[in-house]
């Protein structure tokens, strides 16, 4: 090995919450890190998407990091479900209380990451030309960051704003009085929508694929709700620890809907929806996502839900999701987004069947029937979800080989986290690791790739190198466990779970859905037997 050191033992892309997690435990393993950051801010989602009504869909009592007992205790939630601005302010928390801000160098756009086969570390080069070298390459950016631009003309003819939700301007947007056109009628248009018809003129959604959506019922954090979360928070960490979600939910329940009286499937449905949250499909029945029938019951139970919400029965009728099953696609939670639908300024348009999009003009939105006339155009239309980031910059692994080039039919992995061909290269949350609750995937993740390190360290190894074998057991494990779920129909749908909704791409196995539970213990397994996915190497001389 040479004389010479890299700039740094490790580098992550990304300041969201996998980027503070790897300052923090990489700093505890005794080594030199940097996180780098296209963002002026830290906060990765919760920078970028300030659009009105952004909050966490998880819980904000374990919608957070929990390696500091210290922070867990003085970090006090307001509500529920944290919005945008409350995530970000806990997040500046962690950083300020963790020293963490010299590890981060933010406005700073990694454009390519090179294996370097001599020396084996990894060498990034920046918007500016600025080269930066490290033993370790981490990928830190996030499994739903890098946004689908649709493909409608005439986007840029539009006289005013006109952008992707994720891109929402960073200094706000004036939106009252205005006439508002949203394209996509996903997770982030469920949040946006309510929040923005409280003042705009008028908005309208152009929706072309129903969600089933449930909700999520805000409630403020009262003092007493507080005193119980902190006075045993390692349940509430041990819970999402043992969850197939990551989630703090007591399930399973022991309970099918197949085996339970239909009366009494009610029953328990009606009880457990006004309460809200993800706890209304975790913590009723335990068969919902494996068995097509049962799954039709409460797909039902959500559908008889829009019609008593929504008061015009055509605009119900639109709404309500058909002919595929609840998960799907990813189900998002409500705050009064049926609701909204019966105020005088917000408007449906179904550009499935009725009046598909011909363009976006300088005035507005041009349908095969109408034209439509907004002041702010926003396209909510999603994510290149797991692979979008990693793909959008050159990183070259062994023999110059593209990760995108790699990536072109299947998006194999070992566990999310290695790649063969990637040595020294790790990812937090990589195609193929579960879709849980994010900060206890990505603490999990952060946990496992530090371990893998440690071991280098002290047995001084210079390379770990992914091996081809495991990665094909992982993919071909995932594929099968995914065939038996309903997820698999997301293809349907245009499911970014399975990445359906690239134009330019064939729909492919992202998740691992044999639950993240399951899959923490098989890190914790390869952490104890010595890493066996991968083969550990000295450089000679
Ligand atoms: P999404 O769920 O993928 O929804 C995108 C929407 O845009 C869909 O309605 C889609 O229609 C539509 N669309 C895409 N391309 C289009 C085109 N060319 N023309 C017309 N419509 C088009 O994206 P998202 O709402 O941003 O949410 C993505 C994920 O981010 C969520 O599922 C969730 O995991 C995460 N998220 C989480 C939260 C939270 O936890 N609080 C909030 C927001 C987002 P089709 O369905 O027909 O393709």
């Amino acid at each position: 090995m040479s004389a010479k050191q890299p700039d740094y033992d490790v580098i992550a892309i990304g300041a969201g919450f996998a980027g503070l997690a790897v300052i923090h435990y990489i700093r505890e393993a005794g080594l030199s890190v940097k996180v780098f950051d296209r963002a002026s801010d830290i906060g990765g989602t919760w920078t970028w998407n300030r659009y009105p009504g952004a909050a966490t869909d998880s819980e904000s009592f374990y919608y957070c990091l929990t390696f500091s007992k210290e922070i867990l205790q003085e970090w006090q939630w307001s509500q529920r479900y944290a919005g945008w601005e409350e995530t970000l302010r806990y997040m500046h928390f962690v950083a300020d209380k963790c020293d963490m801000w010299p590890h981060i160098q933010l406005d700073t756009d990694i454009v390519s990451a090179d294996y370097q086969e001599d020396s084996g570390w990894w060498q990034l080069i920046d918007g500016s030309g600025a080269t930066h070298t490290s033993k370790y390459f981490v990928s830190a950016m996030g499994m739903i960051s890098q946004p689908v631009m649709p493909n409608i003309t005439g986007s840029n003819q539009f006289s005013g704003p006109c952008f992707h939700s994720s891109r929402w301007p960073q200094e706000g947007l004036d939106y009252a009085g205005k006439r508002v056109g949203i394209i996509g009628c996903g997770a982030t248009t469920v949040q946006m929508m309510p929040a923005m018809a409280e003042t705009a003129a008028n908005v309208t959604v152009f929706q072309r694929t129903p969600n089933f959506v449930m909700p999520a019922v805000q409630k403020p954090i009262t003092d007493e709700w507080e005193a119980k979360i902190k006075g045993d928070y390692q349940t509430i960490i041990d819970k999402c620890r043992n969850h197939v979600f990551g989630m703090s939910f007591d399930s399973p329940v022991g309970r099918n809907i197949s085996d339970t009286d239909p009366e009494e499937v009610q029953r328990i449905l009606e009880e457990h929806y006004p309460r809200g949250s993800f706890s209304f499909v975790f913590e009723t029945f335990d068969d919902l996502l494996g068995d097509a029938n049962s799954n039709e019951v409460i797909s039902e139970f959500l559908r008889s839900k829009i019609q008593e919400k929504v008061n015009d029965p055509e605009v119900a009728e639109l709404l309500m999701p058909k002919g595929y099953p609840l998960f799907a696609k990813r189900p998002p939670l409500d705050h009064g987004f049926y609701e909204a639908f019966n105020r005088d300024n917000v408007h449906l348009v179904d550009i499935k069947d009725r009046e598909p999009i011909k363009e976006i003009t300088e005035t507005g939105i041009r349908t095969t029937e109408n034209d439509y006339e907004f002041d702010i155009i926003v396209l909510a239309t999603g994510f290149q979800a797991y692979t979008g980031a990693l793909e959008a910059l050159d990183i070259r692994g062994k023999n110059g080989l593209l990760l995108r080039d790699k990536w072109h039919a299947v998006s194999g992995s070992i566990m999310g986290v290695f790649v063969a061909e990637f040595p020294n290269m790790f990812m937090i949350t990589g195609p193929q690791a579960p879709f849980a609750n994010l900060p206890t995937s990505i603490e999990q993740n952060v946990m496992y790739i530090t371990d893998c390190i440690k071991k280098m360290e002290s047995e001084a190894y210079d390379l770990c190198l992914p091996q081809q074998s495991a990665e094909d057991e992982w993919v071909a494990h995932t594929a099968e466990i995914h065939a038996q779920t309903l997820m698999a129909q997301g293809d349907k749908v245009n499911s970014w779970m399975m990445g359906a909704n690239l134009e330019n791409k064939k729909p492919r196995v992202l998740i691992y859905f044999g639950g993240a539970n399951v899959y923490y213990d098989k890190l914790r397994e390869s952490v104890d037997t010595g890493f066996p996915e991968v083969q550990f190497e000295k450089l000679a001389g």
